[in-house]
């Protein structure tokens, strides 16, 4: 293949020279030829390593030679499937050539999303579930994972208040699902089943007007589990928030009661712990108690903010999540548990394998010689389901509730350090709100921008172009990546998080520094 000597230098340091000649038709199990299958996985592992540590040198690019277009890359690898095989050497090749092109989320100056960095243990846990290729759904084939799962899950709950030790596995239910926008459609799917339970069978007929009400600021998935859900989407009733993202109580219960003159009936309300933007938390508490009075689930979404649970300094955030009906908490965010890892708790023990349930005879035989509850694929809306618990659970062994309260901590720090930062930098910086937690919102505000007054129309149309055209440049040349947004009246600003612990202060003032290099001529 001609890609095999374009490729060659790139695997310099492997000895893996007799690959070359040899096939997947050498590995186990076609053959039981240990050595080409040790010397194939050792070289993964090596590469591996490299990349790792290539990518923990702070001043090396977060994309080598920047983002390049879709005909580059088409370029540069072979993406259709031939007639032939490749050899192991091309594979190897191949996956140098990914790890050479990737954008590195794992770079401590990729500050982009809210997954970030490269967590070992999480790794050494993907490995070993790959490895073991174990399907969730019955006991009977993922037994170990089953009960960990189980074991996990009350424990967040008790981490929510939910439980106390002695009932911990009775109080309440949970799901791990594939990200927070599943977890999100769990919520609304367990709402509209304990309020509606005839509409698994008959579907929505006539005469029900199902509604919900949310905080204008909830991650998008709201919106589409309603439209997943046949509730539609004109059917969700937004709520402004605050200057500072935050829904009041007050306003949700007008809603409520508008939605209730205009002949519909609320069985959901979501609101968010930690919003994905400026990472606000609205009073569940106050929340909590405008639902009872209308007996109405309450959802929170604590994708993003939902770790903030598990240090004591920051726990008040969450306050009134003891009386919440569901919760969504993602470890992939905030706990630097590898994607994908995501947490639906519900109060209501029986509600998620009542709406779901199939029983599919061939799965989950009644008659079985276990405990069927131990079966989980049945609450479920997938069928075989991934084991995302190992990386979880591995993390929180090898920190401890200690070990997380610290990891908390020191992103807070480092999110006031990017603000304390940047706020010594006006006129060229300007905040958007006051970090309520880990999320930095600002904009770069160049020289030709800083005499113009800022009450023209014409000052909020520039300064929206601002942002992405730094970002433009940022990304052909590779050195970091934020993002930016529009929200609100406020023109395209900055978002800046760390939740990767590698990322160190001198980081942050670099990537400050690099903002105002790329923008200062705008
Ligand atoms: C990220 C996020 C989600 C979606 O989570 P995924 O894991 O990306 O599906 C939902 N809600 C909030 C508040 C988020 O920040």
């Amino acid at each position: 293949m001609s890609e095999t000597t374009a490729m060659k230098n790139s695997v310099n340091r492997i000895h893996v020279d007799d690959l070359d000649e040899q096939t997947y038709k050498n590995l186990i199990p076609y053959t039981s030829n240990m050595k080409t299958t040790k010397t194939f996985l050792y070289a993964t592992i090596d590469m591996i390593l490299r990349y790792i540590t290539e990518m923990n040198e702070h001043d090396s690019p977060v994309i080598k030679n920047g983002l390049r277009t879709p005909a580059e890359y088409r370029k540069m690898f072979t993406f259709d499937i031939d007639d032939e095989s490749i050899s192991l050497y091309d594979i190897l090749a191949n996956c140098e050539r990914i790890l050479e092109t990737t954008v590195r989320s794992g770079h401590p100056r990729f500050i982009n999303q809210l997954s970030q960095g490269v967590d070992i243990i999480s790794l050494v846990g993907e490995i070993i579930t790959s490895s073991v290729n174990a399907n969730m759904f019955t006991y009977e084939v993922a037994p170990v994972f089953n009960l960990m799962e189980e074991s996990v899950l009350a424990h967040m709950r008790q981490c929510c208040g939910w439980s106390n030790k002695e009932s911990l596995l009775k109080n309440g239910d949970g799901v791990l699902a594939p990200g927070g926008a599943v977890s999100n459609l769990y919520a609304v799917l367990a709402a509209r089943h304990y309020a509606y339970p005839q509409i698994k069978k008959y579907g929505i007929q006539s005469g029900l007007h199902p509604a919900m009400v949310i905080s204008k600021h909830c991650h998008y998935s709201m919106k589409r589990a309603a439209a997943i859900l046949g509730i539609g989407t004109d059917h969700v009733y937004e709520v402004d928030p605050d200057e500072s993202g935050r829904v009041s109580a007050e306003k949700m219960e007008e809603k409520i009661l508008y939605c209730q003159q205009l002949g519909f009936s609320v069985f959901f309300v979501g609101i968010t712990a930690g919003t994905t933007v400026f990472g606000a938390f609205d009073p569940i508490e106050d929340i909590v108690a405008v639902c009872r009075k209308y007996k109405i689930w309450l959802h929170v979404d604590g994708a993003w903010g939902g770790s903030a649970l598990l240090s004591p300094k920051t726990k008040h955030l969450l306050q009134g999540i003891d009386k919440v009906d569901s919760f969504t908490w993602n470890p992939h965010k905030l706990m630097s548990v590898h994607l994908q890892c995501s947490t639906f708790l519900i109060r209501h023990s029986n509600v998620l394998m009542e709406a779901n349930q199939m029983f599919a005879g061939y799965l989950f035989q009644p008659d079985k010689h276990y405990e069927t509850s131990l079966d989980t694929g049945d609450k479920t809306i997938q069928c075989g389901r991934h084991v995302d618990i190992l990386k979880l659970w591995l993390g929180w062994k090898a920190r401890g509730q200690q070990g997380y309260a610290e990891h908390i901590e020191t992103l807070l720090e480092k999110a006031n350090f990017f603000y304390e930062t940047i706020s010594k930098r006006e006129p060229f910086f300007r905040m958007v709100i006051k970090p309520p937690f880990i999320n930095v919102c600002f904009w770069y505000i160049p020289p030709s921008l800083q005499n113009i007054d800022q009450t023209l129309p014409e000052y909020n149309e520039r300064l929206n172009k601002i942002a992405p055209r730094i970002k433009e440049r940022m990304m052909t040349n590779g050195t970091m990546m934020v993002g930016y947004q529009r929200l609100d009246h406020h023109p395209n600003f900055f978002r800046a998080i760390i939740s990767n612990p590698a990322t160190t202060k001198d980081d942050i003032i670099a990537m400050i520094d690099e903002i105002h290099e790329l923008g200062h001529d705008l």
